[in-house]
Parts: C-alpha cells; sequence; structure tokens
C-alpha cells in the first residue's frame, strides 16, 4: 500500500470518493511509513495512530453514507503549534512539558469538520524561532533531500520543518504549519513543497500557540499548488474567537490555479537581488521571469526602497511581541515548573531551565528593545520601518498584480553550518517582507541546483489575494514541470 502515500491530496480525495481505496486504507499506509522511518527522519514528536484509524473509519462511514466533507478521510499531518485536545501540544519547547490541550484551534478543528484524519504532530523549533528546526526540545527532523553523492543529513528548514520533511517524504498527503518570518515558505523551498502564508488575517490564530502575534499566521504545506488551495480553503474564514481574524469569505481558490496568467503583470523588486545570492538563485529567477512571459504575462520593474531594513526591523519586532506573549510561561499554570525559594526564584528557575538557549536570546532581546530607555529607538523605529516597507508594497501594487522573487538566499544547509545567529537570520530576508506587510506569499519548487537540492521562487500578492499567489503559482509549476523526488535513503 506504499504507493497510496505517494499520491497528491487532489488525487486521493479523488480516489476515496470513487471508492478506489478506503480511508482506513490509506491511513494505514501512511501509519506503516511513519512507523518505519521516523526514529530517522524524526519528522512526528506525536504519533496518534489509534485517533487516525478512528477518524478514518468515522470518514468511511460518511463516504459510504455519501455525506463526506471536502477533505473526507485525507490523512494530514499538523504542526505541534496547533492545539489538539487531548493530544499533547508543546510547541516542540521544554517549557510545555506535558501540556495536553482542553480545546481544539480553530484551523484544526474546521479541517477535522472537513473530513481530514489526524496522523500526528510535527516537528517544529521551539515556538517557532528558527529557520533550521535546530531549536526543537525533540531534535531536528532531517530533510529528505540530500546532496548528490553526499549522505550529510540537512535541515529541512524552519520552523515547520516536520511539515516540510512529512510531505516531502510522503508521510502526510499535506500539513499545517506556520509563518511568523517565513517559516512556510523556506522549508517549502528547502524541500521541494509548496507552502503559502494567506493574508494576515485570513486564518484564525485561536488556538496556535502564540510567537509574534501581529506576524503569526497559519497555512499549509503540500505537494502542488492545488493541493495548498484545497487546504488552505478549508483552513481559512473569519472567527469570532480571534478578534483579528477578517470577517471575509473564503474564495474557490482551487479554480485560480490552472486559470493561467495571462494579460497579467508581474512586478520585479530590484532590491531582492542581494549580495552574494548564489548565481544559480539569479539564474531561476531569470527563468522564472521568462516561464510567465511565455505564459503572456506582462513584467514590470518595480522598487521596494526599504527592504534592506525587513530583517534588522523584523528582529526588533517579532522578539518584542515573543518577550510580552512567552511572559505566561511561568511555572503557575503550565508544564515545566522548577520551584525555588521565593516567587522570583521560582519563575527565574522555570523559565531558565525551560526555554532553550534561541527563545532565551529573543526573550532577552525583546524585553530589551521594549524597555522604557530603549522603546523609541528600537520598538517605536522599527514599527515606523513596517508601516513604510507597507507604504512600499501599496505603491507598486498599483504597477503590478504580484511580485516574484526567490523564495531563500540559498537552498538547504547542513546543521551547523549556520551557528551563529545572525547569519541564521539572514535566510529569512526573502520572507520577512510579507509578513511584516500582512501580504500573502507562496513558494513553488521550480529546479535542482547543481547539488540537487530543490529551490523554490516566492509570489507575493496584494492583500486579500491570494488568488493571484495560486494563479503565478499554478503557472510557474506547470511551467518548470518540477517532478524531482527524493531519493530514499531512509
Ligand atoms: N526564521 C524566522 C524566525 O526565526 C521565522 C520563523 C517563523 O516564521 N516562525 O523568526
Amino acid at each position: 500500500m506504499t504507493e497510496l502515500t505517494k499520491l497528491t491530496l487532489a488525487a486521493a480525495l479523488d480516489g476515496l470518493q470513487r471508492k478506489a481505496f478506503s480511508s482506513t486504507e490509506i491511513t494505514q499506509a501512511f501509519i506503516d511509513q511513519i512507523e518505519a522511518s521516523n526514529e530517522t527522519l524524526n519528522a512526528y514528536v506525536v504519533k496518534t495512530p489509534e485517533k487516525a484509524l478512528d477518524m478514518a473509519a468515522e470518514a468511511d462511514r460518511k463516504i459510504a453514507a455519501g455525506e463526506g466533507g471536502r477533505l473526507e478521510g485525507a490523512p494530514i499531518g499538523v504542526k505541534d503549534l496547533y492545539c489538539t485536545k487531548g493530544v499533547r501540544t508543546t510547541a516542540c519547547s521544554n517549557i510545555l512539558g506535558e501540556f495536553i490541550p482542553t480545546y481544539e484551534s480553530t484551523v484544526t478543528q474546521q479541517l477535522w469538520d472537513a473530513g481530514a484524519v489526524m496522523l500526528g504532530k510535527l516537528n517544529m523549533d521551539e515556538f517557532a524561532m528558527g529557520s533550521s528546526n535546530e531549536t526543537s526540545r525533540f531534535g531536528p527532523p532531517a530533510n529528505p533531500w540530500r546532496r548528490e553523492g553526499s549522505n550529510q543529513t540537512l535541515t529541512p528548514g524552519g520552523s515547520s520543518g516536520g511539515s516540510a520533511t512529512a510531505v516531502a517524504a510522503d508521510l502526510c498527503l499535506g500539513a499545517t504549519a506556520s509563518d511568523t518570518g517565513g517559516s512556510i515558505r523556506q522549508p517549502a523551498s528547502f524541500t521541494g513543497t509548496v507552502g503559502i502564508k494567506p493574508t494576515y488575517g485570513r486564518a484564525s490564530r485561536y488556538g496556535m500557540v502564540a510567537f509574534a502575534s501581529s506576524l503569526d499566521q497559519a497555512g499549509p504545506i503540500a505537494k502542488t499548488v492545488e493541493d495548498s488551495a484545497i487546504l488552505l480553503e478549508a483552513m481559512c474564514g473569519h472567527d469570532k474567537k480571534d478578534s483579528t481574524s477578517l470577517p471575509e469569505p473564503v474564495p474557490e481558490w482551487r479554480d485560480a490555479v490552472h486559470r493561467g496568467v495571462q494579460g497579467m503583470k508581474i512586478g520585479i523588486p530590484k532590491e531582492y537581488r542581494v549580495d552574494d545570492m548564489p548565481e544559480e538563485i539569479e539564474a531561476l529567477w531569470s527563468q522564472g521571469i521568462e516561464w510567465l512571459k511565455e505564459q503572456g504575462a506582462e513584467i514590470v520593474d518595480v522598487s521596494l526602497p526599504h527592504t534592506k531594513y525587513a530583517l534588522p526591523a523584523y528582529y526588533i519586532v517579532a522578539p518584542a511581541e515573543a518577550s510580552s506573549n512567552l511572559a505566561r510561561y511561568d511555572g503557575m499554570r503550565y508544564g515545566t515548573r522548577v520551584a525555588g525559594d521565593n516567587l522570583i526564584n521560582t519563575y527565574e528557575g522555570t523559565r531558565s531551565e525551560g526555554f532553550g538557549n534561541e527563545v532565551q536570546r529573543r526573550l532577552m532581546i525583546g524585553t530589551y528593545v521594549l524597555s522604557s530607555g530603549y522603546y523609541d529607538a528600537y520598538y517605536l523605529r522599527a514599527q515606523k520601518v513596517r508601516k513604510k516597507i507597507l507604504n512600499d508594497f501599496v505603491t507598486v501594487f498599483g504597477e503590478c498584480d504580484a511580485l516574484l522573487t526567490p523564495t531563500c538566499p540559498s537552498a538547504a544547509f547542513a546543521y551547523g553550518e549556520k551557528a551563529d545567529p545572525v547569519q541564521m537570520y539572514l535566510n529569512d530576508i526573502f520572507t520577512v517582507t510579507a509578513n511584516l506587510a500582512g501580504l500573502p506569499g507562496i513558494s513553488v519548487p521550480a529546479a535542482l541546483d547543481k547539488q540537487g537540492l530543490p529551490l523554490g521562487l516566492q509570489v507575493i500578492g496584494k492583500a486579500l489575494d491570494e488568488t493571484s499567489c495560486f494563479r503565478v503559482g499554478g503557472a510557474l509549476e506547470e511551467a518548470a514541470g518540477f517532478v524531482a523526488k527524493p531519493e530514499k535513503w531512509w
């Protein structure tokens, strides 16, 4: 039954509806694959096979009765950042101990309501802080892709590394992920998968462990652009439980994927041509431009002059919000508690033992930039820069419908290769701008580099215009004809 695990979500849904196979069969096939490979790939940090088989049996009943939802019977994985009722949720942090939520996040609830089946919880960087998944309390997952002729393990990217590994290695049909500064798009680029972050507010944040509330957004990692549209439609929608959720209807994005780009204007922002960018990524970007031109799009050169300030602004705003959000982990209510002889000692003991190094670094930066003496110089300034970045986008979207850029300045790298935090942060250079401006962005696999590793192209759309991301993403996918799969070594 391993072949079932290789299906796209769209093909699997079709097979389930035609009763070519049952949800129980495809779910069992995934459970077997996860069992056989998880020790090596470390994608799942919690496996829920019994729950999955129960959900699959229920889905089979519904399909037989002709009343299934739009994801009926489809097995998926869930990033460990989403609260799942009765299933351990720790955001891969020690501070959450063995926390078992008593409620379900809105996004996952919507997926179960649509009929999806939960295979388990997926590995991630602690509290989604990182670009390589190395900060997880459970150790990093392995990228199924390796450099040609090498057996060195590479990172699947971060923070949604487990989601990307699971999708690339056929350990689920698709996965939830989350993106605060690139955590859906960068892992997608590193693993030859598709990832989309919708407009801020499209998906409810209720029940997602908070990192930086004004930047966090839910989204899927999937095998194809169409699969990502199917999942995103089920994940989005207004939710009264999240005050930042937008009261907007969810369009039929799946229909946009094959609509083509005839007559669209695609902007090429010159500031995304950065120093030291590998030639191959430059070349792929030019190739992407050609592909879109050939399909009838008009290409326009545009400028986003404040791009160079995006990364520093992000690494002030995100830690500032994190320092406030993570103040709730004090040893009183959740998980780990290291009791001291007074309250302050208990806080200090709990937080220094419970949080890993990267999280502690961010909390210190965040507390510093919010402190009274430095607030104006750092935080307030970063917020002003953020506004300028947003204004740049508003201006260029007067001239074009969407932007095309590389997703990342590199292909997947090895563990330990970026030991300096600033080097690690630089990996987010092309992705953080969409979060700062609240815009949708999709990463589509477009080619393999000289070492045989996947590279992605990114499409950034106007606010609430995921449709254009899907149109351009679909056109790139078709032109690229990217069908490569990692050679199985796990
Ligand atoms: N890599 C970025 C960071 O470390 C983005 C993380 C994310 O999007 N969750 O903050």
